[in-house]
């Protein structure tokens, strides 16, 4: 496995392995490597020849208040897990290798951007866009693997590949989680054991919500009602059936339920992809 910090080192050396016509995934982290980052990994390495990971913080996508200086940088340990998976190329660029000083950056677009996610943390959209299209400009990519546990960055990267004309295949990963059913996610770590039980409220809700829905309950407003009165001891910033341009809908079929609950001042996204379970068949 090769570990490269410079744009130009990556560029070289992915053409230098990227002979005729192989295949090339790439999977781009923020690095404290978990289980949810590993199935994407996997993936690629199932379907392409060559797999890149790229390991960066990107201060862009953080607001002033937010966790930039705190956020786990395992380095050593995120190293050997991409080595036992088998990783070809991994990018582990500094802030400075990355953005120049007053650089151009990518606006998200103005409504899907800006609701949810995008509306209580202003400007992270164009951050996450913005060091996308950077690296994928590098890796020039073949497929391209996200999960769908960040619903809203998977939908508005889908965009950006649609809208700029990239000819790059995006990968929507399912959602993995922990034995205890909380999402997988690298702030995860800043939780107590209290607080993690608390947080397990929104996956049991989500789960009782398929359940109903397998049991042909197709109200939307009544789901989210039901659900909600299990969500009373912890805050919970958004719960919305919304389809996938972000408008918030009350058809269900093609929706994607989208929820944060905030315990211990750590934000926690989960959702459920309801069109998964129409088209798994597991839904009558
Ligand atoms: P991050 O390092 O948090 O920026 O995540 C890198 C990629 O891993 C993103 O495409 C995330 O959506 C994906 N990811 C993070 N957590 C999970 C999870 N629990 N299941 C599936 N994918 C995940």
């Amino acid at each position: 496995m090769l570990v490269v910090k410079s744009k130009h080192e990556l560029v070289s050396t992915l053409k230098r392995l990227k002979t005729g016509s192989k295949t090339l995934g790439f999977t781009p982290t923020m690095g404290a490597l978990h289980l949810g980052h590993e199935s994407l990994i996997r993936q690629s390495k199932k379907d392409n020849d060559i797999s890149v990971v790229s390991i960066f913080v990107n201060p862009t996508q953080f607001l002033p208040h937010e966790d930039l200086s705190k956020y786990p940088r395992p380095i050593e340990s995120d190293l050997k897990i991409c080595e036992s998976l088998g990783v070809d190329v991994v990018f582990l660029p500094s802030v400075e290798e990355m953005y120049e000083k007053d650089s151009i950056k990518v606006s998200a677009p103005k409504f899907m951007g800006y609701v949810f996610e995008g509306f209580l943390r202003p400007g992270h959209f164009d951050g996450v866009l913005s060091i996308v299209l950077k690296f994928f400009n590098l890796v020039l990519p073949t497929n391209a693997y996200f999960g769908k546990k960040d619903a809203q960055q998977l939908l508005m990267i889908e965009k950006m590949v649609k809208d700029l004309n990239l000819s790059i295949n995006v990968v929507g990963m399912p959602l993995i989680r922990d034995k205890d059913n909380l999402a997988f996610s690298s702030r995860n770590v800043y939780l107590s054991n209290e607080g993690r039980k608390k947080a397990l409220c929104l996956s049991s809700a989500l789960f009782s919500i398929e359940d109903k829905i397998k049991n042909g309950i197709k109200d939307v407003s009544l789901l989210k009602k039901e659900a909600l009165k299990s969500l009373w001891d912890v805050e919970v910033e958004y719960f919305e059936f919304v389809d996938r341009e972000l408008h918030i809908t009350t058809k269900l079929e093609d929706s994607i339920l989208i929820a944060v609950i905030r315990v211990e001042n750590i934000r926690l996204l989960d959702n459920l992809w309801i069109s998964d379970i129409v088209h798994e068949g597991k839904c009558i």
